[in-house]
């Protein structure tokens, strides 16, 4: 019997992935692939919910995803990646949830409203949007998951997951679904290069991990600094200060980066010294994620999904064949 623990996880392919993906959740589950039953899943459903209208966006990053996932150290050998809209069994899974959460408590949870507020959408909600944890649930239950490494913006997801795993439990009588624990990376949440709280795809303000040497470089020199430190003698802001962020999470030398503070809260040290500090540490963690990009062929990246897609969709036929036996579904 195989007594892994299964995590569960994955992306939407609206875009390529970036740095915050790589620190939040990448790192964790290259770690724990080799202990844990992983699938990884690429959300081109759930990407529709904000990109219906250009599906091309949502189909043509498939593939970049899963060159993605295999350049900074997913190994298909130990880890399942699969495409969501290959398994219909989740579609027939969310249908069952829906009769279990309200519409009120959708609206009350906080990275629903936080997206609904990023993207001026408060008149307009869609259906599709507005349910969207609820297919996350069922993307979870599906495959039994015990663990989901994520960012911290997703707790409130884990958590109407388990809600609807009770709930479920509760009137079926059953306890054929399984609660589940969130795992967050060790840096919760890696703010935009433009200040902004959250590193995103559609915010088109991240470090994409594909992004070559000129355009880390672009970006570093325009990323959100101390707007008040004009020239290098005047004391600088720590707090809020992008670059500074960054360092904490990649320069290795934490006692250099504590110096570096000090200096610049005093006054004599100039925003582009930095820059080029972090620009270093940044492309010692992308050059290596490159040079693994180069060496896949496009004939590896269908064989890894069509791979993964096949057996993560046997484990959701079975999890789906007892969901329909406890409702009585089994005609
Ligand atoms: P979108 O803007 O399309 O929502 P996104 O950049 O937020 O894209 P998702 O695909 O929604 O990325 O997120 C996938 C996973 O990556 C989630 O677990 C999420 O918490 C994590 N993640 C995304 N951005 C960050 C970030 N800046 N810091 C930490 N984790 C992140
Ligand atoms: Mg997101």
């Amino acid at each position: 019997m195989n007594m892994k623990k299964v995590l569960v996880t994955g992306d939407r392919p609206s875009g390529k992935l970036h740095l915050g993906h790589y620190v939040g959740s990448l790192l964790n589950r290259v770690k724990m692939q080799a202990d844990h039953e992983t699938y990884i899943m690429i959300a081109d459903v759930q990407a529709l919910t904000d990109h219906f209208a250009t599906p091309d966006l949502i189909t043509k990053n498939v593939h970049e995803i899963t060159r993605d996932y295999l350049s900074v150290g997913i190994n298909p050998e130990l880890s399942n990646i699969y495409i969501q809209s290959q398994i219909p069994e989740i579609a027939e899974l969310t249908i069952y949830y829906m009769n279990l959460v309200t519409v009120s408590r959708l609206e009350r949870n906080p990275t629903i409203k936080t997206e609904i507020a990023q993207k001026n959408m408060e008149d307009s909600i869609l259906v599709g949007f507005l349910c969207y944890p609820i297919n996350q649930a069922a993307d979870i239950t599906i495959l039994g998951a015990d663990i989901v490494p994520t960012g911290e913006d997703q707790f409130p997801m884990i958590e109407q997951t388990n809600e609807i795993v009770r709930k479920f439990n509760r009137i079926y009588n059953t306890n054929i679904l399984k609660e589940c624990s969130c795992l967050v990376g060790s840096t919760g949440r890696l703010p935009g290069i433009d200040g902004k709280k959250k590193a995103s795809k559609s915010l088109g303000n991240a470090i994409s991990l594909a992004d070559d040497s000129t355009t880390v470089k672009e970006k570093i020199w325009n990323m959100f600094t101390d707007p008040n430190h004009l020239k290098v003698n005047d004391k600088g802001r720590v707090e809020g200060n992008v670059v500074f962020t960054y360092l904490d999470i990649f320069h290795e030398n934490k006692d250099e980066v504590s110096a570096l503070k000090d200096h610049y809260q005093k006054g004599g040290l100039g925003d582009v010294k930095l820059k080029s500090l972090l620009y270093e540490d940044i492309e010692s963690v992308l050059t290596p994620i490159r040079e693994k990009r180069q060496t896949l062929t496009n004939k590896q990246v269908i064989d890894v999904l069509q791979n993964g897609t096949q057996n993560a969709r046997k484990k959701a036929q079975s999890v789906l064949h007892s969901v329909r036996n406890v409702i009585g579904f089994n005609y």
